[in-house]
């Protein structure tokens, strides 16, 4: 028996084990597989294989079940509760890469949309690719304001894992010069159309501080040889990204990384694996491996690596460690801190400004430019100048101009104001005012009670305990939120845009779809749950690279620097296994 039982053992074990394949669980997987390291990644959902599984990629819209892609209220209502909050992502186009929430429940003791997508790849076939960097600034920050707990990092560490992540996953963007919003590895920026160009002009020589430039995505514009050998291509600007593109002009994990690790011969991938604890082995004060729950046949399985990378996103990877208890660890793994499921952070969003163009009726735009503008960050950089008093940090704003009505109904709820047939010709050589807006996007400090914990009341479909979420935003967010949208009408204004109106919509955490916060990198054992090189300070062989890393939000999209912390974290994990640290 003894001796099955080895072989049992040994045919479940790997050199790492990575827990969820989506942004920086592909990341993670890539890099330790072409390092050499024998990887098992693990995924809760079934399999998504680049371009055999993009069922709506190519689907026209009188292809569709519903008029236009556009799902029947009472289906929303049944099954999409919570991600239909997202409002125009959540079509028949789509809806195979969102979970339902009927089958995956957890309370909102506070409201709280939980977007979420349970299959290879997560939410990197969902992304809007937007690709910023942290600032040295935004490292610096809460030491500065005497806020949380200080990164253990600065810009300087992360800036070459930037470089590397953006080399590799193709990154189209201008350089600006500014240092709040550091240049990275750009190919060729996208175009700004004609009124985006005056747009910028005329409030630019307004406001010389609030540049104006062309979105930073991860879109192919110039591929590398690397990339075309991975069978991607340029982008096509046809703007159906979120079903899945068979030209993999977009980066996602199964366009990429997920393919970089197949090639290396080194990686296993095991779908439907959701991992419910890690084990640990108190005598060696290690991490031993993981147990699942394997959702096709609900049979727990044990899988085994010397190195575990948890990239499952915050909310699930936090769920993992307060769900892993012991004698050692009965606060949940790595919890000493009592830190697991606190402090999370997204973006505000949601308010902003939007007006009409009085000029370039005579003009058009060719294509759908899968990309807006950017509006980096100007507030409170510290120069007088910038300071506001009435809140800390500050807010970017996406945003463009286009001739609505007809180029985002592929892949919008938003309707069909144009009818059909010969009605539409007509319609369409009658394209309508030019319209432009600017959408804000905005730092959410962390607090300590915005907190995440697991519910055993309430168990879930696998009989596994839920999360209860409470997390609001404060005073300081609801002060920038009043700036975000003031300051938008002003731009607007300047550029002699008229019909300016601001708004402010229905925001609750959890919409910016940019969790973040719920183990967080720090100095003090005592104070934050990993340390620099994204270990858990009390299991040094397990490393978390994913949004729960965080310990300041930004107002910048995350997911790159999510990508270049868990490529940072793999060399280390490499490094420190092969000097038997780990
Ligand atoms: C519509 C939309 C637009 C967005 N736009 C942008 C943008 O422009 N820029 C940007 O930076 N970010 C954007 N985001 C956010 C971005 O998608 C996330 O930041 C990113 O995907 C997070 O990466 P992750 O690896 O942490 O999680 P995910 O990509 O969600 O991957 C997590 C994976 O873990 C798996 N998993 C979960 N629990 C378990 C478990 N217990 N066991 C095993 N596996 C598990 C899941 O199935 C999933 O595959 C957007 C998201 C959406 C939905
Ligand atoms: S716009 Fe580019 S990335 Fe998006 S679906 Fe088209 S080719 Fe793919």
């Amino acid at each position: 028996m003894a001796n099955l039982n080895g072989r049992a053992r040994q045919k479940n074990t790997y050199d790492a084990i990575v827990v969820g394949s989506g942004i920086s669980g592909g990341m993670a997987a890539k890099e330790l597989t072409e390092k050499g390291l024998k990887t098992l990644v693990l995924d809760r959902g079934p399999m998504v294989k680049h371009l055999e599984d993009y069922p709506t990629a190519v689907m026209d819209p009188w292809q569709t079940k519903y008029p236009r892609g556009q799902l029947p209220q009472e289906e929303l209502n049944a099954h999409y509760p919570v991600q239909q909050r997202t409002g125009y992502t959540m079509t028949e186009y789509t809806k195979h890469f969102f979970v339902r929430d009927d089958e995956n429940p957890y309370t909102e003791e506070k409201r709280y949309d939980w977007i979420r997508g349970y299959h290879v790849g997560g939410r990197s076939l969902l992304w809007g690719r937007q690709s910023y960097r942290h600032s040295p600034q935004d490292f610096e920050a809460n030491a500065k304001d005497g806020i949380a707990v200080d990164w253990p990092i600065r810009y300087e560490d992360l800036a070459p894992w930037y470089d590397h992540v953006e080399r590799y996953i193709g990154v189209s963007g201008q350089k600006e010069g500014l240092a709040h919003f550091p240049d990275g590895v750009f190919q060729p920026p996208m175009e700004m159309n004609c009124v985006e160009k005056a747009f910028k002009a005329k409030s630019e020589s307004r406001f010389p501080e609030r540049r104006v430039s062309i979105g930073r995505a991860a879109h192919l514009t110039e591929p590398t040889e690397e990339q075309l050998s991975l069978g991607r291509t340029k982008c096509q600007y046809r703007n159906m990204c979120i079903r899945g593109c068979p030209f993999g002009g977009y980066y996602s994990s199964n366009s990429g990384s997920l393919i970089s690790a197949e090639r290396t011969g080194n990686m296993v991938i095991r779908p439907n694996s959701i991992v419910t604890t890690l084990i640990y082995d108190e005598k060696a004060g290690k991490a031993t491996g993981v147990r699942i729950l394997d959702a096709t046949t609900g049979k727990e399985e044990e899988f085994y690596a010397a190195v575990i990378f948890l990239c499952a996103s915050a909310l699930n990877t936090a769920w993992i460690l307060l769900n892993s208890t012991s004698s050692r660890f009965p606060n949940g793994f790595g919890n000493g801190s009592d830190q697991v499921g606190r402090n999370i952070m997204d973006h505000h969003l949601g308010v902003g400004a939007s007006g009409e163009a009085p000029e370039f009726a005579d003009k058009y735009y060719s294509g759908r430019r899968p990309n807006g503008i950017y509006v980096p960050r100007f507030r409170n950089l510290g120069d007088p100048a910038t300071h506001r008093s009435d809140y800390l940090r500050g807010f970017g704003y996406q945003g463009g101009a286009s001739r609505p009505g007809w180029d985002r109904e592929l892949n919008s709820r938003s309707g069909n104001p144009r009818g059909f047939g010969a009605a539409r010709k007509a319609a369409l050589t009658q394209p309508g005012p030019w319209i432009m807006g600017l959408g804000g996007f905005g730092e959410i400090l962390p607090y300590e009670d915005n907190r995440m914990t697991l519910n055993h009341a309430v168990k879930d479909r696998y009989g596994l305990p839920t999360l209860s979420i409470n997390a609001n935003i404060r005073e300081n967010e609801i002060a920038m939120r009043r700036d975000m949208q003031a300051a938008a009408i002003e731009m607007l204004e300047a550029a002699g845009f008229k019909n300016v109106k601001g708004r402010d919509g229905d925001y609750a955490q959890g919409l910016g779809i940019h969790e973040m916060g719920t183990a967080r990198m720090g100095r003090d054992p005592k104070t934050s749950v990993l340390n620099a090189h994204n270990q858990m300070h009390e299991c040094k062989n397990v490393y978390v690279t994913d949004g729960a890393a965080m310990t300041s939000a930004s107002c910048v999209n995350p997911s790159l620097t999510y990508m270049a912390l868990t490529a940072r974290a793999a060399d280390h994990a490499v490094k420190a296994s092969k000097r038997g640290e780990l």
